[in-house]
């Protein structure tokens, strides 16, 4: 069965790689590159397209994972195997956290080309005009939504808006919307509208809200991430060097001047010279992990771990969050949901051979296939709550695929005052961060999930689903009152994996980039990738990343950015 997955999966070319030429043990500077991109994640590949376009510029890619080429990547119905695959992430986890009664919670990352984008769901969403126009108020002229607009258009190739000004069909990231969603997504949009909530056509215009039918990051059946539409093609360009299995311990300094890295290959110490820039794209966790490694973070810190200090500045690593989550998972005997089960065995075996022919059906979803963003409360300026329709069981234990049948929502909250942050172990670059998030430390964050578990109830309990008589496994009928309700979101919440702001853009005195994305007291070396957020976006956020890493590229460049487009409603 897995070679005939490996069969559906895209053909990749080989990839290049610098293998050590020399097996010095001292770590001599090996080779010298004008520019120097730490993480092959998403930000990291679309900077390595961009850069390598002027054939003048030599350009290194460095990445601690090896090539995205399993079929779980590239299988959008594998992204549940691809989160679980040890041999693509980091394994991450949080430290217990106190107030999630002392769990530990799994903080997956890729850790492969693509990084995140090569494991993650695909849903395609950029979130709302005023996110932007916060930042840029915040201090960082250039990040308005205006601003912002053009280069989500440049990254995009999405023919289903053809006449849209929010959407592009030239750019190299395909989007689409799932061909054939599950019957149980139009039950959900039903019940959102008996509730009085409006449609969304489309959920990437400047001020979306609604629900309605989402779309991903998957093209002609397949997964799109950076490393597949952007790196994959400049891959034949003899200025551009892609290593991989190559870990970055730290960057190397002259006074407050970057001049390298150092990695490691293997048991093999190597450094590399960059004549103009570093650019750290090692994602939310790891761009502060390899800045602390480095000796650029909070003196105080640096001293307790023995890590000795080039540039004390205390906000590396701080501010973290992510959108927090919890769920209902309802279970049905009804077999219309994706499952794996005796019942749905006879469509599983025409659908698997269906994505193997055609590349269409089920296995071309990444199983979220509908879902809404509504103001939890009246009062609000925009949509803080993001309602996930899973049309498939929820697993009672981890497993990759639905088994048996039934429905589920998470409830995600967008604007989570929960912060946290990335700290060292000790001094071996080798040792995996300390990642403390304080999920639910913020009452606010906790009585938000417990409104949008309240408002689920009453999506399932709409015609739509009722006609399923289906059962709520969790939370429960014991788990009724808003205490108990609390107490669940506190046994259950667990992040979607969108964390930012550890290397904060900003002027402030815990702000680490400024508007240029350039550390804050140091030469040569900018931060391009989710850490930079001023504040995390309120939506999925690869979108926001690519544009991110799109604006970065013509700032390094010193290409103009493109005119700022007029507000558009
Ligand atoms: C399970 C999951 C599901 C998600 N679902 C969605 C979704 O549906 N839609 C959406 O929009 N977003 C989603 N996201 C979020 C989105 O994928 C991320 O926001 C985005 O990929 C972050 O990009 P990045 O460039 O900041 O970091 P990453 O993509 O994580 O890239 C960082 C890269 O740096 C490498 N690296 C780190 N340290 C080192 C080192 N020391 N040396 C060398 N290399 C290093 C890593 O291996 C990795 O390849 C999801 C994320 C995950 C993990």
């Amino acid at each position: 069965m897995l070679a005939c997955l490996r069969k559906c999966a895209q053909t990749l070319p080989l990839i290049k790689i610098i293998a050590n030429p020399l097996s010095a043990s001292s770590p001599d500077i090996k080779q010298t590159f004008d520019y120097i991109i730490i993480g092959a994640g998403t930000a990291g590949c679309v900077l390595a397209a961009r850069l390598s376009e002027n054939p003048d510029n030599s350009v290194c890619l460095i990445e601690a994972g090896g090539p995205e080429n399993h079929p779980y990547i590239s299988i959008p119905a594998g992204v549940g195997a691809a989160i679980m695959n040890p041999k693509m992430g980091w394994g991450l986890n949080t430290v217990p956290q106190t107030a999630l009664h002392n769990r530990q919670v799994p903080l997956p990352r890729g850790r492969v080309l693509g990084g995140s984008g090569s494991i993650n769901g695909m849903a395609y969403y950029r979130g709302t005009a005023m996110d932007y126009d916060d930042w840029a108020q915040q201090g960082n002229p250039g990040w308005a939504y205006a601003d912002l607009l053009p280069y989500f258009l440049r990254s995009e190739h999405n023919p289903e808006y053809q006449d849209s000004p929010y959407h592009n069909t030239d750019g190299p990231m395909g989007v689409s919307f799932i061909p054939k969603p599950n019957r149980l997504c139009k039950d959900f949009n039903s019940a959102m509208s008996d509730l009085g909530f409006q449609q969304c056509h489309d959920f990437n215009v400047a001020y979306p809200e609604g629900y309605g039918y989402r779309q991903g990051t998957i093209f002609n059946g397949k997964r799109v991430s950076t490393a597949s539409a952007y790196l994959r093609p400049a891959m034949q360009r003899n200025n551009l060097t892609v290593m991989t299995e190559t870990l970055t311990r730290r960057v190397l300094f002259n006074g407050k001047q970057v001049t390298g890295v150092e990695v490691s290959q293997g048991n093999e110490i190597s450094q590399y010279q960059a004549v103009k820039e570093i650019i750290v794209s090692g994602g939310a966790y790891h761009s502060p992990h390899i800045l602390l490694n480095s000796g650029v973070g909070d003196a105080k810190h640096l001293n307790e771990v023995g890590v000795p200090v080039i540039h004390d500045l205390p906000g590396v690593g701080r501010n973290l969050h992510d959108h927090p989550a919890s769920f209902v998972a309802m279970d049905m005997n009804d077999s219309t949901s994706y499952a794996l089960s005796w019942k749905a065995l006879p469509r599983d075996i025409i659908q698997f051979l269906q994505y193997c022919f055609f590349r269409s059906g089920p296995m071309a979803s990444n199983l979220f296939e509908t879902n809404a963003y509504i103001r939890s409360l009246p009062n609000l300026d925009r949509p803080d709550m993001q309602i996930v329709f899973q049309p498939a069981r929820r697993n009672i234990k981890p497993f990759p695929i639905p088994l048996g049948h039934g429905f589920a929502i998470s409830v995600v909250c967008l604007y989570p005052k929960s912060r946290g942050k990335v700290l060292l172990a000790n001094n071996d670059p080798l040792a995996a961060p300390v990642i403390d998030p304080e999920l639910g430390t913020a009452s606010e964050d906790i009585e938000t999930l417990v409104r949008g578990l309240k408002l689920t109830r009453e999506i399932f309990g709409k015609p739509a689903f009722t006609k399923y008589q289906a059962r709520e496994r969790m939370p429960g009928t014991a788990v009724m009152d808003d205490q108990a309700l609390e107490n669940y979101v506190r046994d259950t919440l667990a992040t979607v994996h969108h964390p930012g702001s550890t290397c904060r853009m900003g002027n402030g005195a815990e702000d680490v980039v400024n508007h240029e994305l350039k550390i804050h007291g140091l030469e040569g070396i900018r931060v391009v990738d989710a850490s930079i957020y001023p504040r995390v976006p309120g939506a999925n956020t690869n979108a926001s990343v690519v544009a991110i890493a799109e604006k970065a590229a013509d700032m390094i460049l010193n290409i103009p950015a493109p005119e700022a487009l007029i507000k558009l409603s």
